[in-house]
């Protein structure tokens, strides 16, 4: 199956004339952390709001890279978020290697609020973090809170992108929805916060944040398939909105945690019909830009 998709996602380039994609939202985490993220998605558990979840490409790490550079995912990142204090640093100590071994992996750590976290996220900036994820409905807290303050400052000033999952789908947090992300953009409008998912199922309210602070982007993640259409359907009434935004909005798929192929994704972008130059930008050319990769 793997050959004939790999085939398919590079026609779907090749007729864009895109040398690879650039994909903002895919997940890499220790072995026996990912194990457990599936065992959710097996167990129908909170994390996907009780619907069936089958993962198309649970696969081993070596095989998963390999069909990230056969699909030409030439920039792509390792999305690991802690579920409680004291896990954040592990974390990126194994991203720090993970990079090291991954040349096409985008350096990415996480964060939590607790004590010294503005230290370690520092010290991850100094090794050169080229992206953060941040994960508020499995981490259960207030992105608003005091004690992430500092870590939000030293992200916006660094430039440095944060992927966060925030809106309430696949299920609602205690702390997920744009109230609690519009706290965080009145004191830190330069923040360069990715908002995943398109902030599913709150999308317009997400907008209403892209459209208010320049530095605000959208990730595509599961957005507008056919699995994501069931459960929270994007409003058609907002889809000129994208287009308004279309220099901010990224491909991110979740591979390999998707119920459907890859190419699923792709094909969901391009049957919005919101033009060539529309999906060149969002499946390259504006992670290329947010990640100082060459565009062409
Ligand atoms: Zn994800």
């Amino acid at each position: 199956m793997s050959d004939h998709e790999a085939e398919q996602v590079r026609r779907f380039r090749e007729a864009l004339g895109l040398p690879g994609l650039v994909d903002v939202h895919t997940h890499f985490m220790p072995e026996r952390v990912l194990r457990k993220v599936w065992g959710y998605f097996d167990s129908l558990g909170p994390l996907t709001g009780g619907v069936e979840w089958p993962i198309t490409y649970r696969k081993a790490e070596e095989e998963r890279t390999a069909l990230l550079r056969e699909f030409g995912v030439r920039a792509f990142t390792a999305m690991l978020y802690p579920h409680k204090a004291g896990m954040a640093r592990w974390l990126n100590g194994w991203a720090v290697d993970f990079a090291r071994r991954t040349p096409d992996c985008l350096h990415t750590c996480t964060l939590f609020p607790e004590p010294g976290v503005e230290a370690y996220v520092r010290e991850a900036v100094e090794a050169g973090a080229r992206v953060f994820k941040a994960h508020v409905q499995v981490g259960a807290y207030d992105p608003a809170d005091e004690l992430l303050d500092g870590a939000w400052g030293l992200l916006a000033e660094a430039g440095v992108p944060v992927v966060i999952h925030c809106g309430s789908g696949p299920a609602p947090g205690k702390h997920t929805g744009p109230e609690p992300i519009a706290r965080v953009l009145a004191r830190h409008p330069r923040l360069r916060l990715v908002v995943a998912h398109m902030g599913m199922p709150e999308y317009e309210d997400f907008l209403d944040l892209a459209e208010r602070y320049a530095e605000v982007r959208l990730d595509t993640t599961m957005a507008f398939t056919d699995f994501s259409e069931r459960l929270a359907p994007f409003p058609r009434r907002a889809l000129p909105r994208l287009t308004g935004l279309g220099d901010r909005i990224l491909l991110g798929s979740d591979f390999p945690n998707i119920p459907y192929p890859y190419l699923h994704q792709l094909g969901a972008l391009e049957r919005l019909e919101l033009g060539d130059a529309w999906l060149r930008g969002v499946c390259h050319d504006n992670g290329a830009r947010l990640f100082g990769l060459p565009t062409r």
